[in-house]
């Protein structure tokens, strides 16, 4: 597919590049790299050892940094010491993939022709190795500048040794900018560039009130249920059909987005039903498009994602639990600070239930860059040159702990280029990505490089 006033030797590169994308997709997606999942060790030193080979195979130099947890991948290309650097963020952990809807085994990479189907596809493998790509073609056409890779493994676990990893003894030097590329578009053949991300607060809480289970025929109605308990601490902390969360001084710090934000947010062809079949919702809160805006991308939430103990298999038995436990998080958003708001959480649920034990898990601050400025201009001619269409600035609702790492390490301007829709399955199951994210993406990033370039 050629596009009217396109550039012949980027789109030859881009068609001759494919085989060897779709290979390294492959050889990637195929090692299980589950952060989360103690027993896939070896599988994240594999990871990053290929990883460092796939770079040095397109000529680029490359090299592991260990930290405390998962080693961290850098390389790229020096082209110059007085040409601007930037730095290309992207993470090659994955998410667990259990989920019984898969249709497929989850880590045998699947080309469907320009489909590629498996568990870190889209998230965000693809979309590393589309930026190596394009920048591949970049040094190869001497565009001055130096491109620097950054592949994190510990992102779906809250990059808890990434800053680590940027401290001045690894040597990683700080560039001009920086391109953080795993987020999602709103839809297909829309462009979209976030300039902010929602921060995040997890939390353990368990309560024990009996060294073992008790028969509730025998002990019901002395025995404190702890499951009860903990449900009604859930309630407490949220009003769940409106999702207003009730814990006293949540919402103080935070800033609401103004008018020429929210219609922004509406500028980028967001459609309830489309997010609705994208993320096979059968019914929402609410089904006006600038309140599901404000709610995913510029407001708080509390989450309550499971509740544990008692029996949970067939029929009933009538257990009065030991002891529960239920997982929740917290999405905040400017100025919300979790540090604070972990204090506030505390302090409620000792006063609602004093047996609970609160443990922390995880903090992410919100984040807000700029969406205006000489990059985010040469971004969007980018965008434009890569996918015919200027992007959308919005808002992501997720959390993205390595940004808010990297500005405090290197206060530089951070862009987002992701490249993934909401139909690739984003930690999801039967994930995928696909060509014409991935050209698209080579076409948008090789442009970007040479806006750059031309930037100082
Ligand atoms: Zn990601």
């Amino acid at each position: 597919m050629t596009r009217s006033g396109s550039d012949g030797p980027l789109e030859s590169y881009i068609t001759a590049a494919r085989p060897r994308f779709e290979q390294m997709l492959a050889e990637m997606v195929e090692v299980p790299s589950i952060s989360m999942d103690p027993s896939h060790q070896a599988d994240m030193r594999r990871m990053a050892t290929m990883a460092v080979q796939l770079l040095k195979n397109q000529g680029a130099q490359a090299r592991i940094v260990e930290t405390k947890g998962n080693p961290i991948v850098v390389g790229g290309w020096s082209t110059g010491r007085n040409r601007p650097t930037v730095t290309i963020y992207n993470h090659l952990d994955v998410q667990p993939a259990q989920e019984p809807e898969w249709r497929q085994s989850p880590f045998a990479f699947r080309n469907e022709d320009g489909l590629y189907r498996g568990r870190g596809a889209t998230d965000d493998k693809g979309p590393a190795l589309t930026a190596m790509l394009a920048a591949r073609y970049a040094v190869d056409q001497g565009v001055p500048i130096n491109i620097q890779f950054l592949w994190e493994l510990e992102e779906e676990i809250g990059s808890p040794n990434f800053a680590m990893a940027l401290a001045p003894e690894h040597g990683i030097p700080i560039p001009d900018s920086v391109v953080v590329s795993d987020t999602i578009w709103i839809a297909k053949g829309r462009p979209a560039m976030p300039y902010g991300l929602r921060g995040l607060l997890g939390a353990r809480l368990s309560l024990r009130t009996g060294e073992v289970d008790a028969h509730s025929g025998v002990t019901g109605g002395a025995a404190r249920n702890p499951l009860t308990e903990l449900c009604a601490l859930a309630h407490a902390c949220v009003d769940a059909k409106t999702g207003r969360v009730k814990i006293p001084g949540f919402y103080d710090e935070v800033v609401p987005p103004t008018k020429a934000e929210v219609n922004s947010f509406l500028a980028s062809g967001f459609q309830v039903k489309r997010f609705m079949e994208a993320y096979r919702f059968q019914t929402l809160r609410t089904m006006q498009a600038e309140d599901v805006l404000k709610r995913i991308w510029a407001a708080p939430t509390f989450e309550v994602h499971g509740l544990v103990g008692g029996y949970s298999g067939p029929g009933v038995k009538t257990v009065v639990p030991g002891c529960g436990e239920l997982k929740v998080s917290m999405r905040l958003v400017p100025n919300q600070r979790p540090e604070q708001i972990f204090r506030l959480f505390k302090r409620f649920v000792a006063k609602q239930n004093s047996r609970i034990i609160v443990e922390p898990e995880g903090m992410l601050q919100p984040f807000r860059g700029a969406f205006d400025g000489p990059y985010a201009e040469a971004a969007k001619r980018a965008v434009k040159a890569g996918f015919g269409k200027e992007p959308a600035f919005i808002r992501e609702g997720g959390s993205i702990g390595a940004v808010s790492i990297l500005q405090r390490a290197w206060h530089v301007p951070i862009l987002f280029m992701g490249l993934s829709l909401p139909e690739h399955g984003y930690h999801a199951p039967n994930e995928y990505f696909d060509w014409g994210q991935a050209s698209g993406g080579m076409r948008t990033f090789a442009a970007y490089f040479k806006e750059l370039a031309g930037l100082k």
